[in-house]
């Protein structure tokens, strides 16, 4: 009886380790797999590098850069950077626009990893540069990649970063100083941030509002993105290195205390 008994129990141990060595085996290892995976991709900077005389609102005076200490004179080299919060390429915070919406600092972390849809609208904008989203740009692109995802950044590529950094090239004004480059349309944002609840949209001009209505300082699509505490990324670069689908992106930027724009980093990780 009691031989039987142990030779239960030491059954029983044996089919406990074999099922806790199998779990083992089958545990998730952390992320490393993901890490493999994704570190063997390619990373596309859409980030400019910006300087004092980078393209701007026109509302907006130049960075400053001050060298307090030198390596020459002190052993190390300090800069200090005086410029707008909007400065480059950078986030719009709801708070931007709406007291008591978001500020930078309040956009949770979870907010800067998403997935990267690209609306590719470069050859309607090279024929038009007012050209402004259409409906069908958005049809188009679900009708080839499937139902744009929730939580997605969405970005208009018009490829309009190329003029990078000639502000005069980038505003485009005709002699009356109406100001020509593309924008968004609210049908558009209706559709991708109600309906389809994307995280966040980015474009490569000065504004989401095409020049003929920031010329008039309409800044509406912008005011309506903004107010609904959702945030936005200006002047992307790189989108023409980036698929329309498929690509991931870290869009993210210093926590500064009540910020409402800091310069941003986003960074495609291309399948
Ligand atoms: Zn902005």
């Amino acid at each position: 009886m009691k031989s039987m008994r142990t030779r239960t129990i030491g059954a029983y141990a044996a089919l406990c380790y074999a099922a806790c060595a199998a779990s083992a085996a089958d545990a998730p290892r952390g992320l490393s797999d993901v890490y493999a995976t994704l570190s063997g991709k390619r990373f596309v900077d859409l980030t400019h590098t910006f300087g004092p005389t980078t393209p701007h609102w026109k509302g907006f005076g130049e960075e400053k850069v001050v060298e307090l200490y030198t390596i020459k004179k002190d052993g190390f080299l300090v800069q200090q950077f005086t410029h707008v919060g909007q400065w480059g390429t950078h986030i719009d915070a709801p708070a931007h626009f709406h007291e008591g919406l978001r500020t930078i600092d309040k956009i949770p972390t979870r907010e800067m990893l998403l997935p990267l849809v690209v609306i590719d609208v470069h050859d309607q904008v090279a024929r038009n540069p007012d050209y402004t989203l259409k409906v069908e740009d958005i049809s188009n692109w679900e009708s080839r990649h499937g139902r744009i995802p929730e939580h997605a950044f969405v970005a208009m590529r018009t490829d309009w970063s190329k003029r990078w950094p000639n502000d005069a090239a980038m505003q485009n004004k005709d002699a009356k100083g109406t100001a020509h480059y593309p924008g968004w349309s609210k049908e558009v944002l209706k559709i991708l941030y109600e309906d389809r609840k994307i995280t966040a949209s980015g474009h490569e001009t000065t504004d989401t509002d095409p020049g003929l209505a920031t010329t008039k300082d309409d800044y509406s699509l912008e005011s309506y993105i903004l107010g609904l505490n959702h945030y936005q990324i200006e002047m992307l670069a790189n989108l023409d290195q980036v698929p329309e689908a498929g690509a991931l992106v870290i869009v993210t930027w210093p926590r500064a205390d009540g910020g409402t724009g800091f310069p941003a980093r986003v960074i495609a990780i291309v399948p």
